[in-house]
Order: C-alpha cells, then sequence, then structure tokens
C-alpha cells in the first residue's frame, strides 16, 4: 500500500491570489499535487468551467450532502455555501498523492481539527490596501461585496496563528516557490516517515538473524 499523501491546506483572504499560485504551482512543479475541486452555491462567474473551477450547485444540495457527512469542511462565506467533498479527498490521500485544498479560513479551521498533521499554510497580501485593489481590480464584485470581503479579509489575517506557515503573495513567481519548499520539506519530517525507517531497522533484524541462523546450521 502506497504511503499517504499529504494534505496541503492553501489558505487565505479572498482576492490575495490563491487561485494564481496554486495554478502557478501545478504548471511549474514536478511534484504530483492533485487538487480538490470545491462545491459552491454562488453564482458560475463568465469564463468558469463546472467540474474543474467549481463544482456549481443549489443550496438544497449542498445542505444535502453536509447532512449525508460528504464535506470535509464547508463554509458560508458572503452569502454563499463553499465546501470541500471527502470521498475525493481520502481517495487521492490514499492512492499516495499529496491533495491540495484552497479554501477560506473557517473552512481550514474545521480541517485543522479533523487532519491536525495537514499542512496549513495561509498566503497573506503585502498590505490591505494591495488586496483591495486586486478585489477591485477582478471587475467581479459590486462595491458593496468587496467591502464585504475586505471586513472578512481583516477578520481572516488575525487567524493567522492557526498555520504552520506564513507566505507573502508580494510577487507570484516568489511566492510559488516558498510554497514548493514547504511542502518539499514537510514531506522530509521524522514524524511522517519514521515508520518507514522502522519496518526497515526491524526487516534487517529478521533476515540478518534468518541468515545467521542458515550458515549455523
Ligand atoms: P470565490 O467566490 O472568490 O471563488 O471564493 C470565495 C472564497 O471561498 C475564497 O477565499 C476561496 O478560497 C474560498 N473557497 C473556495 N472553495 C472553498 C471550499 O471548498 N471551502 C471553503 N471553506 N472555502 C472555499
Amino acid at each position: 500500500m502506497p504511503e499517504r499523501g499529504l494534505l496541503i491546506v492553501f489558505s487565505g483572504p479572498s482576492g490575495v491570489g490563491k487561485g494564481t499560485v496554486r495554478a502557478a504551482i501545478f504548471e511549474s512543479s514536478q511534484h504530483q499535487f492533485d487538487y480538490s475541486v470545491s462545491m459552491t452555491t454562488r453564482q458560475q462567474r463568465p469564463g468558469e468551467v463546472d467540474g474543474k473551477d467549481y463544482f456549481f450547485t443549489t443550496r438544497e444540495a449542498f445542505e444535502e450532502k453536509i447532512k449525508a457527512g460528504q464535506m470535509l469542511e464547508y463554509a458560508e462565506y458572503v452569502g454563499n455555501y463553499y465546501g470541500t467533498p471527502l470521498e475525493y479527498v481520502n481517495r487521492t490521500l490514499d492512492e499516495g498523492k499529496d491533495v491540495f485544498l484552497e479554501i477560506e479560513v473557517q473552512g481550514a479551521l474545521q480541517v485543522k481539527e479533523k487532519v491536525p498533521d495537514g499542512v496549513f499554510i495561509f498566503l497573506t497580501p503585502p498590505d490591505l490596501a494591495e488586496l483591495r485593489g486586486r478585489l477591485s481590480g477582478r471587475g467581479t464584485d459590486s462595491l458593496d461585496v468587496i467591502n464585504e470581503r475586505m471586513e472578512k479579509a481583516r477578520e481572516e489575517i488575525k487567524l493567522m496563528s492557526e498555520y504552520d506557515y506564513a507566505v507573502v503573495n508580494d510577487e507570484v513567481h516568489l511566492a510559488v516557490e516558498r510554497v514548493k519548499k514547504i511542502v518539499e520539506a514537510e514531506h522530509f519530517r521524522v514524524d511522517r516517515v519514521i515508520g518507514r525507517y522502522q519496518n526497515m531497522v526491524e526487516m534487517t533484524t529478521y533476515a540478518s538473524e534468518n541468515d545467521a541462523n542458515a550458515h549455523c546450521e
């Protein structure tokens, strides 16, 4: 059975550039990451593809999934549900692949409760003015929604202390390299690999004992 993959929770305020950084990581990495496509009840934006950017669904269908225990986490964010379907994440981790979640902070904190050995990375803007500029620049949200997202961002940045790593998104290529280094290093943590070496030592002991016994006979 392959070793279980790492669950990488990539989070941070809306507009900070999580999607851009994630896409660049996937494009430029030799590493085998799988992206968990989230489910949402928000309106599909022009250019978004159902099943690739999100699984777009209704509130009723989303609430059914919550009731059935089929979501790893979910949050209500600016009037809409967003969540991570559980089955895909478990199956992919079991196949030994790392899974990348790109989610907001309430959801990330739920994952931390359920999967404490996940890798929790907070992507932060260099400053709030830059964040507002990015949200307005997208041209997809009304001023009210932008203000709501900015208010939320302030609360979210305060929760950075719950994460393992803070990565500033000053320049996309720098943020990408920082995240890749974190994931690489996480694979070498002793608590993740020690089981493999304990097995190796035990197998060697038995093999050498058998060898020694064979020579004596
Ligand atoms: P947007 O509407 O801009 O696509 O997303 C709004 C916020 O929801 C972003 O911060 C985004 O990362 C977050 N989000 C996307 N998918 C999920 C998810 O599955 N769970 C949670 N908790 N947040 C998500």
